[in-house]
């Protein structure tokens, strides 16, 4: 499927320019530079359907890729959280942005938190999974760039994470181990994305 028609639609820096909500939608979130473009990348095969590195500005919006011809489903990239000199008025824009797009969307089946293997969970990202806890929008966490650290590092990141989000009603009991770069764990992953929609 993914290696069909993957395409652009349309990036919503409002509310009130999003798509109509026709066919599900799996979104993808986490730390500005956790990897989300080319995770997105990886998983469509394609080489730059998400940009990578934006600057920090350019990504208070939702982007949302279009799936199979005709669509049978929507990636939405909500734009990256956690970036280290955001002003409060561009958090708070963005915790608008994204609470109301989590509480008011039927169509949204899945949203996938990305989390860097090297950092592990953060408390922006516990902030993120607990909107998503109340919002009620079941979530995959995913561990990102798997191959920049050692094998006994990352098995320890994975039980640590995988502990933490036991506790989440809204989270995936199983962890998904992936490098963009190396290609791990994607094929799983892509399976997930298209069992979620
Ligand atoms: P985004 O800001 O979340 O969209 O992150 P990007 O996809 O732009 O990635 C941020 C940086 O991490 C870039 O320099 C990527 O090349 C690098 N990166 C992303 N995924 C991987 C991966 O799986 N392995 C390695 N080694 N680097 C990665």
């Amino acid at each position: 499927l993914f290696s069909g028609r993957v395409e652009f639609l349309l990036s919503a820096p409002q509310l009130k320019f999003l798509p109509e909500p026709t066919v599900p939608e799996i979104a993808f979130c986490g730390r500005s530079n956790v990897g989300k473009s080319s995770l997105l990348n990886a998983l469509t095969g394609r080489r730059a359907i998400a940009r990578t590195s934006v600057t920090p500005g350019r990504t208070q919006e939702l982007n949302f890729f279009e799936v199979g011809e005709p669509t049978l489903f929507r990636l939405v990239d909500m734009p990256g959280y956690g970036f280290a000199k955001a002003p409060v008025k561009v958090v708070e824009r963005w915790r608008q942005l994204v609470r109301t797009y989590l509480k008011g969307r039927q169509v949204l089946h899945r949203t996938l938190v990305l989390v860097d293997s090297r950092h592990g969970l953060k408390d922006v990202d516990r902030e993120m999974m607990t909107m998503l806890d109340e919002t009620a929008v079941g979530y995959r966490i995913v561990l990102t760039k798997a191959d920049k650290i050692k094998a006994s590092e990352l098995a320890k990141v994975t039980e640590v994470t995988a502990v933490e989000a036991r506790k989440h009603p809204a989270a995936h009991p199983v962890l998904h181990v992936t490098s963009s770069e190396k290609g791990m764990g994607i094929a799983e992953l892509r399976a997930a994305v298209l069992e979620d929609a």
